[in-house]
């Protein structure tokens, strides 16, 4: 056995452990009993505990160090050198995290996210607060940890996103807010020439789940590789390249809230389905970051599903299956409806145009709680007043404002700013894509998504780790993340869909 078989070998365990937990963590958030939490947090912790003792055991140091040393076995530019670089970055990572951090983390944060749920479930922050001031400890106990030196911000964003920090941020998301304020004012003016009344009419959640499920079939889910259900927040994990968990979740009265959060976790779901399963419980196995990965669901909800062109295939089929509801509303109002832009307060149903803002919120609160300029107890009063300033709207309850994300109590700090860069790369690789099979808009007409899809594999998925996010970027597109194929996305689609 070679060394790095051999370290492989010891990583696949780790791997094992890691799947093992997020099966667990996949039924707390779905199906388990609101009893068994307390137990789930010490098992959770438990697994945590030995993945990071096997990771970082001075004989898996040892390995890697050895499959290091036999590393000119392998080309430069092979999987296995990629394999020991991301496992070395991996690895230093690790072993600069104290194992009782790790299960203080796991713990607290599962039960963190308990918590979140019954206080967003009754409009209580206070029953979360002392466990955002937990967390917040923590993730700072983290970051000095993990990345010395570092500015706190950007340690906890280097775990999703690979050498992105907040200095690089700054200048990106202003500048997308330049380009998004004027044009949210300018649709404002003739706001009434869309509503969106008649996506809140009552919509059977049977009927809801029923149509979600055509659409993933026709998209071309594999429903022998997957499964959808229900839960408080949507959301897509796997435990193996052929086994992905998607959620959604139904509102009666807000029909595009199930329909497209069933197209966004698709998305993430073809990128773990589509890796090489040579990477399999290797360091290249899973996403890149999760802005990448943010980008396929986007691509997939927005780009598709929020698309003229997907709609002439599939209203009718809509039609069918909520003929009290659609059954005399002409395609072209359910298209502007589906598109409307309007300030409101939940992200995950906000329209493409003010969706950035929200990340840009929660970027700031975030920076301002973890550097100590805001406390915890202030940060309700903080989301309201930042909410009047940039949609120029106040949620009347936590619900609907600082309460309505479960990142914070499950620990994503850091997490927001992937969404906001997932958004402008969807339009970045739907830009490439379209120019390497000129028929894409064709096909979507006629319900055909195997030439997207197939590109995406290709160029995308395929790859895994094996890439940095920049490397991946560059070599899908041609040209490093950049902002204007996303913002010629938004002015083109949203000036038509209010003939501006
Ligand atoms: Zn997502």
């Amino acid at each position: 056995m070679s060394a790095l078989d051999a370290f492989l070998a010891r990583m696949a365990d780790a791997y094992h452990l890691g799947m093992a937990n997020a099966v667990l963590n996949w039924d707390q958030r779905t199906y388990m009993p609101h009893g068994g939490a307390e137990a789930r947090s010490r098992q959770l912790g438990t697994l945590a505990k030995l993945e990071h003792e096997l990771v970082v055991s001075t004989q898996t140091q040892d390995l890697l160090a050895a499959a290091e040393e036999a590393r000119g076995e392998h080309a430069e530019d092979s999987a296995q050198r990629a394999m020991l670089r991301v496992a070395r970055r991996g690895m230093d990572k690790a072993a600069r995290v104290p194992t009782d951090l790790v299960v203080r983390m796991t713990e607290t944060c599962a039960l963190g996210e308990e918590a979140w749920a019954g206080a967003r479930a009754d409009d209580d922050y206070a029953r979360f607060a002392p466990w955002l001031e937990k967390i917040i400890a923590l993730k700072k106990e983290y970051a000095a940890a993990v990345m010395p030196g570092v500015p706190i911000y950007d340690a906890l964003l280097d775990d999703y996103e690979e050498g992105m920090t907040a200095a690089a941020l700054d200048p990106l998301f202003a500048e997308l807010k330049r380009e998004t304020v004027p044009l949210v004012a300018a649709i404002q003016t003739v706001s009434d020439r869309v509503s969106d009344e008649l996506l809140t009419r009552d919509y059977d959640e049977g009927a809801q789940q029923e149509f979600g499920r055509k659409i993933l079939t026709a998209c071309g889910f594999p429903w022998d590789r997957g499964r959808l259900d229900a839960s408080v927040h949507p959301f897509c994990t796997n435990f193996s390249p052929n086994d992905v968990r998607i959620t959604t979740r139904y509102e009666r009265n807000w029909m595009p809230g199930s329909l497209f959060g069933c197209l966004h976790e698709m998305g993430h779901a073809f990128y773990e389905l589509n890796i090489d399963p040579a990477y399999e419980a290797t360091p290249l196995g899973g996403g890149v970051s999760l802005g990448i990965h943010e980008s396929q669901s986007r691509l997939w909800e927005n780009m598709v599903g929020r698309s003229g062109e997907f709609w002439e295939r599939y209203y009718p089929e809509a039609q069918a299956a909520f003929p009290r509801q659609l059954g005399s509303v002409p395609r072209d109002l359910f298209y502007k409806a589906i598109n409307k832009v309007s300030p409101s307060f939940i992200r995950v149903e906000a329209d493409e145009v003010t969706y950035n803002l929200h990340i840009i919120l929660r970027y700031e609160m975030e920076q301002d709680l973890l550097n100590g300029r805001l406390s915890v107890k202030d940060a309700p009063g903080a989301w309201r007043q930042k909410m009047r300033e940039s949609l120029g709207i106040e949620p009347p309850t936590n619900r609907e404002g600082i309460l309505q994300d479960v990142h914070w109590s499950g620990g994503g700090m850091g997490y927001f700013p992937t969404y906001t860069l997932g958004n402008i790369l969807s339009a970045q690789f739907f830009e490439a894509a379209l120019a390497a099979v000129p028929t894409i808009r064709t096909d979507l007409r006629a319900g055909r998504f195997s030439a997207l899809y197939e590109w995406l594999r290709v160029n995308v998925h395929q790859h895994g780790r094996r890439y940095t996010p920049d490397e991946l970027v560059q070599r899908a597109t041609g040209k490093p993340m950049t902002l204007a194929p996303y913002v010629g996305y938004l002015q083109s689609k949203f000036k038509r869909v209010y003939g501006l």
